[in-house]
Formats: C-alpha cells, sequence, structure tokens
C-alpha cells in the first residue's frame, strides 16, 4: 500500500483543489457559525467534567444525559431533544419521530417523494406487517417530487386536505436520484404547509444535513428533526445512536415509543457514552466541514476526469453525499476497492459486490471505518447496475479523504 502518487495525478489533484478553493472558504465559515453555536451552548449550560459521567440500570437523574439534550434543543432552536444511544439507528429515531407525529386514524404525507428504504418497513409499504402504519390504521401518502424538486404547487393542494396531520420531508437525497433540500426551500416548504394547514406537523428527516448550514429545518418552521449519531452530529466519535429534536410534546410522545408510555425519557441509563456524545457535538461542525471538502474535492477531481458527478456546483455543500457515474461495473469496483485501500481500518480488505438484503441488484460497498457503518467517515457504495454511481461520502479528516480520494483515483486509472 502506498499514497505514491504519480505526477500527473498529483497536477490533476491540485488543479481540482484550485476549483474549490472558494468554495473551501465558504465551508469554514459555516463550521465557524456552528462552532459558535455550539461553544455558547457548552457554555450556557455550563458543561462540567462531571456531566460526562454516566449512569448503569435505569438511568434516572443522567445529569449527562439530560443537559445534552437541552444543549441539542438550544443548538436545534426547539424545545427539547432526546439524544439517546438507545436509538439503534437513524431510522429507528426517524421511526420514533414519526408514530409521534400521527395516530391511529390520521394520514402523514411525505413531500418529497418515498421515505427512505428502511422506512418503507414503518409506513407498511414493504416488509410484513408488525407494529407499523398499516397495523395501526395510519395512513401514508406520498407527493412525488418534479425533476428532483419539491413539486410546490401538488404539495400546496394535497397538504391542504383536513385528513392531513403530519407532513413528512426528507432534507438529503440519501440514495436517491433527487435533489438535496436547501434550508431555503425547507422554509419554503414549511411556510406553505402552516398557511394550508396550519395544525399539520411538520417533521424532517435530517440525515446527512446537520451542520451543513448555519439553519436547521426547526429553525425555519419544522416542528421535528430527526438522524443518526452515526452521521453528521456525532462528530465521528458518538459510537452508536440517534436524536429527535422539536416541540416537546412530539419529543415526549417519540420519547413514550422509545421506551414505554409513563417512563418517556425518564429512564435509559447512558453507560459510557455522555463523553463521546458532548465531544462529538463539539466536534461535528468541524467534522462535516472535513467531509464537505471531501466532497468538493472528489467532485471536482473527478469533474476533471470527465466522470458525470452531482451535485453540480449550484447546489454543491447541502449535505455530505455526492455521487460519481462510472458507466462500467469494472470501474466502480476499482474505484471502491482504491476508498478502501486507502482507510485507515480494514485497508487490507477487497470488496466485492454482493447480494445485500433488501435490495434488487448487488451492491458494493467500501468503508474502513472505527465505527461499524458510520457514514460520517469516509464510505461509498454502489449498485451494481448502470449507469455505475458511486454514492460516497464522509470523510473525519479533510486531509485523509483527499488522500482517500486519490487512492481509489489511483486505482481506477491502474485498472485500465
Ligand atoms: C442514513 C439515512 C437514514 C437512516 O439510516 P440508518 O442507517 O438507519 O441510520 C434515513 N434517511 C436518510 C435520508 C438517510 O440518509
Amino acid at each position: 500500500m502506498s499514497f505514491d502518487f504519480s505526477p500527473q495525478l498529483r497536477e490533476l489533484a491540485e488543479k481540482a483543489e484550485g476549483h474549490v478553493a472558494l468554495r473551501f472558504k465558504a465551508i469554514e465559515w459555516v463550521s465557524l457559525k456552528n462552532t459558535e453555536k455550539v461553544l455558547n451552548a457548552f457554555s450556557n449550560h455550563r458543561v462540567a467534567d462531571t456531566y460526562f459521567r454516566g449512569t448503569t440500570g435505569y438511568g434516572y437523574d443522567d445529569q449527562g444525559r439530560d443537559k445534552l439534550e437541552e444543549i441539542y434543543a438550544d443548538i436545534f432552536g426547539c424545545e427539547a431533544a432526546l439524544v439517546r444511544s438507545g436509538f439503534v439507528n437513524g431510522s429507528h429515531a426517524i421511526a420514533c419521530g414519526m408514530f409521534a407525529c400521527v395516530g391511529s386514524g390520521e394520514t402523514m404525507l411525505s413531500l418529497t417523494g418515498n421515505v427512505y428504504d428502511t422506512l418503507q418497513t414503518v409506513t407498511g409499504q414493504r416488509g410484513k406487517l408488525g407494529g407499523t402504519f398499516a397495523d395501526y390504521n395510519i395512513g401514508f401518502e406520498t407527493v412525488d417530487m418534479k425533476d428532483g424538486l419539491p413539486d410546490w404547487s401538488e404539495i400546496e393542494k394535497r397538504a391542504a386536505d383536513p385528513k392531513i396531520k403530519a407532513v413528512f420531508i426528507q432534507r438529503s437525497r440519501g440514495y436517491g436520484i433527487r435533489h438535496t433540500l436547501s434550508i431555503d426551500e425547507i422554509e419554503r416548504l414549511c411556510a406553505i404547509v402552516k398557511r394550508v394547514n396550519p395544525h399539520a406537523y411538520i417533521m424532517v428527516d435530517n440525515c446527512y444535513g446537520e451542520f451543513c448550514d448555519t439553519r436547521e429545518p426547526t429553525e425555519v418552521g419544522a416542528d421535528l428533526v430527526c438522524g443518526s449519531l452515526i452521521k453528521n452530529p456525532g462528530g465521528g466519535l458518538a459510537p452508536t445512536g440517534g436524536y429527535v429534536a422539536g416541540k416537546k410534546e412530539l419529543v415526549d410522545r417519540a420519547a413514550a415509543r422509545l421506551t414505554l408510555p409513563g417512563i418517556g425519557a425518564e429512564c435509559g441509563a447512558s453507560l459510557g457514552v455522555n463523553r463521546l456524545f458532548y465531544q462529538g457535538l463539539f466536534m461535528a461542525p468541524h467534522t462535516v466541514a472535513q467531509a464537505l471538502k471531501t466532497a468538493g474535492f472528489c467532485t471536482a477531481l473527478m469533474g476533471l476526469l470527465g466522470y458525470d458527478v452531482t451535485p453540480s456546483d449550484d447546489r454543491a455543500g447541502l449535505d455530505i453525499i455526492h455521487t460519481v457515474n462510472f458507466g462500467a461495473p469494472e470501474k466502480l469496483l476499482a474505484f471502491c476497492r482504491g476508498i478502501q485501500a486507502g482507510s485507515p481500518v480494514d485497508s487490507f480488505v477487497t470488496p466485492e459486490a454482493w447480494d445485500m438484503p433488501g435490495y434488487d441488484d448487488q451492491v458494493v460497498m467500501a468503508a474502513g471505518a472505527f465505527i461499524q457503518g458510520s457514514s460520517i467517515e469516509l464510505s461509498c457504495d454502489g449498485p451494481m447496475r448502470p449507469p455505475y454511481t458511486a454514492f460516497i461520502q464522509g470523510g473525519l479528516t479533510y486531509e485523509s479523504g483527499k488522500l482517500g480520494i486519490m487512492k481509489a483515483v489511483q486505482s481506477l486509472l491502474d485498472e485500465k
């Protein structure tokens, strides 16, 4: 293994960095603003060493856990939050948020097309029944996106229906063919819903979007946001977990879903994660900036090499995901293998395409992460079907992200 790149690749990399120099400045500015927000919240809540101690057993009076939740609420500009290792992943936090917003006989309307794959089993569209929306007689409808953006006029019509008790917005593109929404676009969606159906709750799947902007959806009209701690807000340090933040009544209901009615947020031993959650949140604005720079570098470099990439310059930096179309299976594989070889962990492993449960095509994945499945760390995956697109995200440090991307490109060039 070596990072002994050819002079041509080094030159291209320098050129790519030149192209994104201004964008890097903008990313650093957002990171500075968000760091200020985080430091202010830490200071206002008088964070001290004692907060890093955990509880065991029932987890009553976990001062560190409870304070961290107040700090999240401050940062997200809302009333309350739940930040728990008991959320097994982002989908779990989002599902608890969904059940907080709608009850039996009510309907949720997604404004951004269908929900993320792992949530389609929650709405009851896929998989077996068992505690799903369908089981509880909760309706679920979608408004498809138009040219990758919200279908504004259709949303205005459909959201006005009095049976709609809550709307759902997915901020990031996830692994779909659509655009990631800007905070201004989320603000516009919230304004439409509040005008045509003022009593409907607005919830946002915030995965991959946290700290990409100086404002979060809860600061522009959303009632609830949910996400994963092994993505942006965990800062690469949180070992597991998820969060929900928003109106107190909704956070309380999500807590009752996470634990049980009557106990809610009162229980849940933090064991040893408090310090990592605090330190991860402290790091998060900076870590997200590292991932955004890695994304900027990758799309610029791959663009120079003639590949079709997203996001385009005019929509860059809205989340940490970017894509490259390779047009051929062996190129996608070679790129993924290079990403793996450039990773700090499991660099000796060779990724192969495999039949991943729940997917129609084989999928190839590259990840050499300190935390299993963590996608704030440089990682990449792609379904083995035309146009052989790699979805790439993360990078704990820009330096390692850049080297990882260059290693992938070297592997791609050597493949020819
Ligand atoms: C990652 C992600 C989720 C949640 O995924 P988990 O793997 O369960 O953490 C949900 N929605 C979007 C858009 C995502 O990117």
